[in-house]
């Protein structure tokens, strides 16, 4: 259950604290890292932009990498009741013809469960044992020495000088608090010239635990399960999209062949939302991490593409993964902590990053004659292979 709280009660009520921790941006990563450090006991600030979180947001396919911290955080069964477990995952050709079914239990099963949840629902699981939140609060300005760091902060109209020991950027892939900590040339871009329209379709029983893609000549469908629904993207090249999504469906549906009653259902989706958020495939990758007393994680050290269904994964292991750190730290060694959890964490998420930078030069590329062949070569290729690099992730987990 998320409190909002007035930002000056959340600074007094950590003045106790071993350590002093700011938390900008309360998404998937920075909620988790608050919330595992109130799990160690500290009373860590933590600041959100939106004025709440009521928007229910786009559909979420979580690897296992997210259970360890789901365990400590003790939400591992209200995720289980409020994700739906994807079992099966169906690729189908250019014309909407099925290649081939993966299980993914055989994939997953020995490391734990792959779900799919609403990133609204996933926000409400972690923040289930109580989540103060200043909402409409952003950080202005960040000055630092070796003892402390120093933050300005906006709440509603109102400013506020603050000491923190941490300070923990996690407001997302267009971050402003990076811009705070590194230059332009530490934070490169990588686009793929492609984006999707992201929709909502009511869901069966039929197509529970199971993801369908359908990689076409020149569009991308991905239906995604979540609970009683099932998320859609249908995904373009940017450049040469007219930016309608009901004129892009129609174009989608002369490419298909064979009525797949499912596929049309997802585009039905697309097609009747008046007002379908468009994502751009663009991702991002910081040099640094961490400088002084602040750090980065989640999409804001490394953002993802869509394709290997990974980023949220990433982002609550780094936030895992830091927030031992910070509760292991005292005021002198927290700067320690903090490149510890870079050296650990960075290495991992850039990997995890190269893999779905390289299912999208396969996914997003136009051409019909490439489209034929990518049909042919896929029938042959493993989902094990496919995702080598995250499965050696899950082979072996930071702590
Ligand atoms: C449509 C879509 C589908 C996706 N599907 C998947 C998937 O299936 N599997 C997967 O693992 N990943 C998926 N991802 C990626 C995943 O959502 C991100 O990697 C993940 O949310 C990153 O978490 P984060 O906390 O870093 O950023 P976010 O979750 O974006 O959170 C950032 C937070 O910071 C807040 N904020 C922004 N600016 C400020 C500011 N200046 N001050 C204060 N707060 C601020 C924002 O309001 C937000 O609450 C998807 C992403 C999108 C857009």
């Amino acid at each position: 259950m998320f409190v909002a709280t007035p930002l000056q009660q959340q600074i007094a009520d950590q003045r106790r604290d071993r350590i002093r921790v700011l938390v900008v941006g309360a998404g998937v990563a920075g909620l988790a890292l608050a919330q595992a450090l109130r799990a160690g006991g500290l009373h860590p600030v933590l600041v959100e932009r939106a004025p709440d979180h009521a928007d229910q947001g786009y559909m979420l396919a979580l690897m296992p990498l997210v259970d360890p911290v789901l365990r400590e955080l003790g939400v591992m069964d209200a995720y289980r009741e409020h994700g739906t477990r994807f079992h099966r995952y169906v690729l189908h050709g250019r014309h909407g013809q099925v290649l081939r079914e993966y299980s993914i239990d055989t994939l997953l099963s020995s490391y734990g469960e792959y779900r799919g949840i609403a990133r609204g629902e996933l926000m409400q699981v972690l923040a289930s044992r109580g989540a103060p939140v200043s909402y409409a609060t952003t950080l202005r300005a960040l000055a630092q020495t070796t003892e402390v760091a120093h933050a300005t902060l906006r709440s509603g109209n109102d400013m506020f000088e603050a000491e923190f020991d941490a300070v923990v950027l996690a407001d997302g892939l267009h971050s402003a608090g990076r811009a705070l900590l590194l230059s332009g040339q530490q934070v490169s871009f990588y686009d793929s010239g492609w984006g999707g329209w992201v929709a909502w379709m009511g869901s069966d029983v039929a197509h529970a635990d199971r993801g369908d893609e359908v990689w076409g000549a020149d569009f991308f469908l991905g239906i995604y399960p979540a609970q009683g629904r099932a998320g859609v993207f249908l995904g373009d090249q940017r450049d040469t999209a007219s930016r309608d999504a009901a004129a892009f469906v129609k174009h989608v549906r002369t490419q298909l062949r064979g009525n797949d009653a499912w596929i049309e259902h997802a585009l039905a989706a697309v097609e009747r939302d008046p007002n379908p958020y468009y994502w751009k495939f663009i991702d991002c990758r910081s040099a640094r991490w961490v400088v002084g007393r602040a750090a980065l994680v989640g999409d804001a050290a490394a953002g993802f593409l869509p394709t290997a269904g990974v980023g949220a994964g990433m982002a609550m292991e780094s936030a895992g993964v830091l927030a031992r750190r910070l509760l292991a730290a005292d005021r002198s060694s927290v700067a320690a902590a903090l490149q510890d959890y870079e050296c650990v964490q960075r290495p991992r998420v850039e990997s995890a990053q190269d893999n779905s930078r390289t299912l999208a030069k396969l996914m997003f590329r136009s051409g019909r004659g490439l489209a034929w062949l990518r049909d042919v070569i896929a029938r042959f290729v493993t989902l094990k292979s496919a995702l080598g690099p995250i499965i050696r992730l899950l082979d072996d987990l930071p702590e």
